[in-house]
Formats: structure tokens, sequence, C-alpha cells
């Protein structure tokens, strides 16, 4: 191989390919052995032969539990929420907080994934299923503006509440940082520290943003659903809570295959440095329950909070190969790892159900 005598070769020749290099006529076959999670040289517009069969399965899933926000019927919530005496002062606060992060943050998580993340995981069926979940971040954010427009709401108080109120922004602001250097043009993986930085970025997002951050929010509303109170809403987030832990899964798998094939990454250093990530993740997402409710709320309190975002910290940290930081702890609401697995035909909350496993018809008549 010749020399690297200037830096924009240098910089080429790191990384993996992105898919939209020049077709190589006669090159050979893609053997499964050829495929990286990162820094992949081989062709990225080959689906197959399947090297990584957790991602593929994972897409597979993420279609079998197809929804769209449209379906669920909002007109309890609508008279719910217009009469005066259907919810407490707090339960709206708690309500428009909520769509207040949510209507910004799935967003954030689908700009990071296809700007940023997108390009620098070089393979096909991983790339296959953060297709599918780009696509279920823009439902996710649809659901929110549905909630929003039927109940009335002020849109763009609501839009804009990442932007004015401080319990909102914080956890977007945390955020941000861990994004910039990925969606940089000229930022390429293939360094020790480029590597890590990806890294940092994935479990910045899917460990904590979407693995802790959505937690608070998710837990108040499906509390209201468990107690008949804005059931369509509680709905729409029962469905984006299932989606959401399916992304988390995606990504600790994704997590754990570049830690398999780039140990050096994985350093005591770094390891520490995430447990400090997610550690700060946990305090941040206390304050929101603090913030949102505090004066405690439906057989809620944020002390009760505490306790379950160290019990999911704990296993979001296990699951990466971290050691849990808060030991003994329970969790004060294992109804909520239920709603997660929950079945479509045997929906909690009994309202209308389309199911999408079973196969759509086409009609080719117009
Ligand atoms: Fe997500």
């Amino acid at each position: 191989m010749a020399l690297l005598n200037n830096s924009s070769e240098i910089i080429s020749s790191l990384g993996g390919v992105t898919g939209l290099e020049s077709i190589d006529m006669g090159a050979a076959r893609i053997q499964v052995d050829d495929k990286r999670i990162i820094n992949c040289r081989a062709d990225l517009n080959q689906l197959v032969p399947f090297k990584y069969k957790w991602a593929w399965d994972k897409y597979l899933a993420g279609c079998a539990n197809h929804w769209m926000p449209n379906e669920i019927n909002m007109s309890a919530d609508v008279v719910l929420w217009n009469d005066p005496a259907g919810l407490t002062e707090d339960e709206r606060i708690i309500i428009k907080r909520n769509l207040g992060f949510f209507a910004t943050a799935d967003s954030l998580v689908a700009n990071n994934l296809v700007l940023a993340v997108y390009r620098h995981i070089t393979n096909p069926e991983c790339r296959q299923y953060l297709l599918r979940q780009a696509f279920e971040e823009a439902l996710h954010t649809h659901a929110y503006q549905h909630v929003i427009q039927s109940l009335g709401l002020d849109e763009a108080e609501v839009f804009n509440m990442y932007r004015e109120v401080p319990a909102v922004a914080k956890k977007a602001i945390w955020a941000m940082p861990y994004t910039h250097s990925l969606g940089d043009p000229t930022f390429k993986t293939g360094t020790p520290e480029n590597d890590q930085r990806l890294l940092r970025d994935l479990i910045a997002f899917y460990v904590v943003f979407e693995g802790i951050f959505f937690y608070v929010g998710f837990t108040q509303i499906l509390s209201m659903g468990r107690r008949n109170k804005m059931t369509g809403t509680a709905e729409q987030f029962q469905y984006i809570l299932r989606d959401e832990s399916m992304h988390l899964n995606f990504g600790i798998d994704v997590i754990n295959q570049i830690k398999n094939e780039n140990p050096q990454l994985w350093t005591k250093d770094f390891q520490q440095e995430m447990i400090q990530l997610v550690k700060d993740g946990v305090d941040l997402e206390y304050q929101y329950a603090v913030d949102t409710m505090p004066r405690g709320i439906l057989g809620l309190n944020a002390s009760m909070f505490k306790d379950y975002l160290q019990f999911i910290a704990n296993r979001r940290l296990a699951q990466i190969g971290l050691s849990e930081q808060y030991p003994g702890t329970e969790n004060p609401f294992p109804w909520m790892s239920e709603m997660m697995d929950l079945k479509k035909e045997k929906n909690f909350f009994e309202t209308r159900v389309t199911e999408y496993q079973t196969g759509g018809t086409l009609n080719w008549d117009e």
C-alpha cells in the first residue's frame, strides 16, 4: 500500500464504506466473515448473508408490532380534558409537560439516528432495523401531534416547551453534545478515539436518553391510564413504550457487538466514564420527576421514581457489562414490565385494535 502522504488521504482511509461508493464490477461475492458492525469495507448494499441475526429478528418484530396513532380512539380523552372537573391542575401539568418533552425528544432521536449514527453503522441488517426505528420515531412524533391536536392544546406552546420550560429543556440540552461530532460530515470512525466517540453516543442515546429519560413520563401517563383517565393518550404511550423497549434492546445489542469486535475500546477509564454517564442520567431524570410532580399525584411520588430509575439503571448497566451502581433497589412499578410485553390482542385499555401480524390484503381495484 502506498504511503499516505496527506491528511485527506489519511481521512479517507479511515472508517468504513457508506454504501454510496461507485459500483465495483466483477467484485467477489460477499462472505459473512467480511461483515463488521463498524469500519466494514465490504459492500453495504447487500442485505444477506446475515451475520447479526438479532438485528434482522428485531426488524421483523418491529414490523409485526406495527400500529398507527390515528387508529386509537381519543374521544374519552377529549371529553375528560374539556370537563373542568375532569382532571386536577397537577394532572393537567403532567400531561402537558410530557407531551412537551416527548413531542421534540423523538425528533431529536430520529435526527441523531439518521444524520449521525446511521452512516457509521456499517452493517446492512443493522441499518435495516435503523430504518424501521427511524420510521417508528416518526410515528411517535405523529402520536404526540395527534394527542395535542385531539385535545385542542396550543401546538406552539407544547412543541416549543423544550425551549421554554427548564424541566423539559434539561434532558435535550444534556443529549446534544453526544450527537454533534458524529453528525459532522468530516467525522470518521477508524481511530480508537473516534470509535469510542461513536460508542459513547450510542450509550448516551440508547441507554440514557431512550432507556432512562423516557421512563418517568411513560410511568406517569400509563399510571393515569390504569386509573381510567386519558386512556387514549395512555394507549398511545403504551404502544410507544413497546417500540422504545425494542429500540433500547437493539441499542444494547449494537453496543455489545461493537465491544466484542473492538475490545480495545472498552478500557477501564471508558467504563468509568460510561457508569458516570448513566448515573448523571438517573439524577437528571429524577429531577424531571420532582419538577413535574412536586406534590405527588396518582399514588405516585418523586421518591418512588428514584427507586424506579435506580432499578432500571442497574439493569441497563448490567446489560452492557457494567456493574450495578444501586445495590438492592427494587422495582416499585412491576406493572410497567407487563406494559412492555403486552400483546396487541390483549390490549389493556380494550379499545379498537388492528392486528397487523396476520398480514393485510392488497386491493388492486381503484
Ligand atoms: Fe426510540
